[in-house]
């Protein structure tokens, strides 16, 4: 079956509200056209982000109610620890309420008062990127050419360049480099799996240079999938062994457990390197709490360790990655342009190519994000101009990315396929009406990260 249905039943739902049309452009105009400050109860379908917004299991919820509240030592620490050594099988587990803590913790302890040093990654994510250079760090992205070509097909868009990162060491020299990263599936790269060839190249590479090598782990199960149905020698092995090898080729790894860990809150570091886990466990205690809660709840561990269970499932995730194709493949069979080909997590329209008609100054991002709430209630995020276009500091020229894409994120297990088919019937509407769709200028920006909480208006 191309795509298999929901491998649950549903035993408890949250009502959701559709609004009026005419209620959703007063809202959206209170909003300053910017979908961040809409109050989630006046959305549809929210597909702004996957992180945090799965639903959790009848079995997740028993074992919340088994929580065990102890300071030190809770039971549910050590279930936790338990799933952790089996799946990654590292031997430090050091709990976190966020995956952007454990990076801190772990680049505030290896870059510290070292300015200068250099962090390789197939594509970091925001938060990576933002911890690396916070300490001190130079955050660099190699991954692979083609990733940058929306229309390329290939099965592991998200591989680092191994090339450049031979050319990064010579360049710069493996002394700069602490450590070496791999982002799997690379979130900011479009959701894209990295293959089991590149994961161990990369050890390789990196190990022969002496460079500990690290995974950000966020999606590890998604990435396991698209490499037992596209790598050639995995079709026969279970996740289970699949995530096995994956993690034997690392030193250690950062997790926010909000998307592979099918929970709505925290995080792990994890590795096999003693003298840093201790010095990582003495900075925990100070900022997060005793090393057998790490910020979290008994309740939270227990159900982290319990979505990580049923994360490997095969049924779900062949469920999982094909509802995302599926929204995909109705999208592109009505011609709607997307990146391709469909990532784990989301789907990425294509706003340049959507909205040929508004330039990148006019922001086609906001305004296609704009045209899913008032047309059909559907949150999705700019990720464009508005995210990134910045004022050259020398010349003084806006300087433009090379993409504007508008996110559509899928949560885990909340929307049913029908939901997901009243999403792609309304895109494919929007786009036939797309060249009455105007460009936006801005009201009010902050200085830093202002996609939060601009306010914009429509050009007349
Ligand atoms: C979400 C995410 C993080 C940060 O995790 P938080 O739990 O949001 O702090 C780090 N890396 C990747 C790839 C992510 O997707």
């Amino acid at each position: 079956m191309k795509y298999p249905p929901e491998p649950f039943r549903i035993k408890t739902i949250e009502a959701i509200t559709r609004t009026t049309d005419w209620e959703r452009l007063a809202i959206i105009q209170d909003a300053g056209f910017n979908v961040f400050n809409i109050p989630a109860e006046k959305i549809y379908i929210d597909l702004l982000t996957d992180s945090g917004t799965s639903a959790m299991s009848d079995n997740q919820w028993a074992g919340m109610m088994l929580g065990d509240e102890s300071y030190a030592g809770s039971k549910n620490y050590f279930h936790f620890e338990k799933m952790i050594h089996k799946i990654f099988g590292f031997k430090y587990v050091i709990p976190t309420h966020q995956g952007r803590v454990a990076e801190n913790l772990l680049f505030s302890t290896i870059l510290k008062d070292k300015p200068g040093l250099v962090i390789p990654n197939n594509n970091h994510f925001d938060t990576t990127r933002a911890n690396v250079e916070y300490n001190g760090g130079i955050a660099t992205d190699l991954v692979v050419d083609i990733a940058k070509d929306t229309q390329v097909l290939d099965n592991f868009k998200g591989n680092i360049d191994l090339k450049k990162l031979t050319a990064l060491i010579e360049e710069v020299g493996a002394e700069r480099i602490p450590i070496g990263m791999l982002t799997i599936t690379n979130n900011s790269g479009g959701g894209q799996p990295v293959s089991m060839e590149n994961i161990r190249g990369t050890s390789e590479l990196l190990h022969k240079h002496g460079i500990p090598f690290f995974i950000d782990a966020c999606r590890f199960a998604e990435n396991a999938y698209f490499i037992k149905t596209r790598e050639p020698g995995y079709r026969d092995k279970s996740i289970m062994d699949i995530a096995n090898e994956m993690f034997s080729y690392a030193d250690g790894c950062t997790m926010s457990a909000k998307k592979d860990g099918l929970v709505n809150m925290g995080g792990f570091f994890a590795t096999n390197n003693e003298e840093l886990a201790q010095q990582i466990t003495n900075r925990l205690i100070l900022i997060e709490g005793f090393p057998t809660y790490g910020g979290l709840a008994g309740r939270d561990l227990e159900a982290i360790a319990r979505g990580l269970e049923e994360v490997l499932h095969e049924d779900y995730l062949a469920y999982r990655i094909s509802q995302v194709e599926e929204l995909g493949d109705r999208l592109i069979d009505a011609g709607v342009p997307i990146l391709r080909p469909a990532g784990g997590h989301a789907i990425y329209l294509d706003a340049k190519g959507f909205l040929p008609h508004i330039p990148q100054s006019q922001f086609p991002g906001i305004a296609l994000t704009v045209a899913l709430y008032t047309h059909a209630g559907i949150r999705a995020v700019e990720i464009g101009s508005l995210m990134f276009a910045h004022k050259d500091p020398i010349t003084g020229e806006v300087q433009y990315p090379d993409l504007e894409l508008v996110r559509l994120a899928i949560p885990r297990r909340v929307y049913t396929n029908s939901q997901m088919q009243y999403v792609a019937e309304n895109i494919i509407e929007i786009y036939e009406t797309r060249t009455a769709i105007r460009g936006y200028d801005i009201e009010y920006e902050a200085a830093v990260l202002r996609h939060f909480t601009a306010r914009l208006k429509p050009r007349s």
